[in-house]
């Protein structure tokens, strides 16, 4: 079989808008942050060879959890699995229900999963809102009383692409009172170049923090749905009593093991987000329109009729996300695509901009 790492522009068969204008090749699907780039050939091959194995249950989830954990100086009893890391969230929500203290605090806006399973499994949401775009650990702490549970952290933080940095992490959960558990979902960590980006691993053995990272994004494979967390010990083993047993498939944990191989096609998917960062703020500039200067692999842009812009984008077959959802009414969200990718959203901006 021949493997290519650069594949054709994708079609969109499971986007629901992209029905009302077809679905045929040349769609560009900029909406949901996910890698351009199919995954790395390793990942594809450990996925090949183990598919001759799937009459089994799965195996491998101990080399994956060692593996993962020597990547952080940490033991595979401090790493769950998870089948995509919206699994770990709900893991967290399971383990963490206390009848006395039933809060969950979010920022506003967030990622929206956070929301929808923390009151799947009963608690009560409180939100605090950004300042400039950006999370401030502060007013969190400041919404904390003596029923918070849970807070959910996102860093990078979708869908603004800012971060908060170490100093004020460690500040902020040196206040922080022992019964909160703190999550920081990193599922766009690798894409962020800031050294001030928290070493957040470093933090589990001493506070209730739970770290969650993925391989939906950076590692190419979201259709696999596979993510990890890390945590002291016991806190991972309460989190994985309320799990399903064999609730990563087979599939997923030999891509992973694949994937986190060959450190070689990460490096090119950094360097092309890089790219196409440069290539769109330059774009966005030269149109004079405004952009949250972002650390993961999509940009937050404005535009007063943010809602209009992405409908007509469709007819471009250029699917970008509206912000409305998220609170960001005049925002829009694109991901990062490949060169080509990006320069047909701004082709078609352009044409719209001439338009509107
Ligand atoms: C994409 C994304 C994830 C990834 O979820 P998976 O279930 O691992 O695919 C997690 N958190 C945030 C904020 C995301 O944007």
């Amino acid at each position: 079989m021949k493997l290519t790492i650069d594949g054709k522009i994708g079609q969109i068969p499971f986007y629901p808008k992209a029905k009302k204008y077809g679905t045929d090749n040349g769609w560009i699907k900029l909406a949901s942050n996910e890698n351009p780039y199919p995954p790395s050939p390793k990942a594809i091959s450990a996925i090949l060879d183990a598919l001759f194995s799937v009459n089994r249950y799965p195996g491998g989830e101990y080399e994956l959890k060692k593996v993962l954990g020597e990547r952080y100086g940490l033991a595979p009893e401090n790493v769950v699995l998870g089948d995509g890391s919206d699994e770990l969230i709900e893991l967290v929500l399971k383990a963490a229900r206390s009848p006395d203290r039933d809060v969950v605090i979010v920022t506003e806006p967030c990622f929206a999963f956070y929301e929808i399973a923390s009151k799947i499994y009963g608690y009560r949401v409180v939100k605090v809102p950004l300042e400039g775009m950006k999370v401030k650990l502060d007013s969190l702490l400041k919404a904390t009383d003596k029923r918070t549970r849970i807070i959910f952290l996102n860093n990078p933080l979708n869908p603004t692409g800012t971060i908060f940095e170490e100093e004020e992490f460690v500040r902020f959960l040196n206040e922080l009172p022992d019964e909160i558990l703190v999550v920081v979902d990193e599922a766009y960590g690798e894409f962020t170049d800031s050294k001030n980006f928290p070493r957040s691993h470093r933090f589990t053995k001493d506070y209730p923090v739970v770290i969650l990272r993925t391989f939906s994004k950076a590692y190419a494979l979201a259709g696999l749905r596979i993510g990890y967390g890390l945590a002291e010990a016991s806190l991972i083993s309460y989190m994985e009593r309320t799990q399903q047993p064999f609730s990563v498939n087979a599939l997923a944990i030999a891509g992973a093991l694949g994937a986190i191989e060959d450190q070689h096609h990460l490096e090119m998917v950094l360097e092309n987000n890089r790219k196409g960062k440069a290539f769109l703020y330059n774009a966005f500039k030269e149109m004079g329109i405004s952009y949250v200067p972002t650390e993961a692999n999509f940009i937050l842009f404005k535009d007063d009729n943010a809602r209009v812009l992405t409908e007509m984008l469709y007819e471009d077959r250029v699917v970008v996300r509206w912000m409305g959802p998220y609170g960001l009414p005049e925002y829009v969200r694109v991901s990062i695509g490949k060169i080509e990718e990006n320069q047909r959203f701004i082709e078609a901006l352009k044409r719209r901009y001439r338009i509107l």
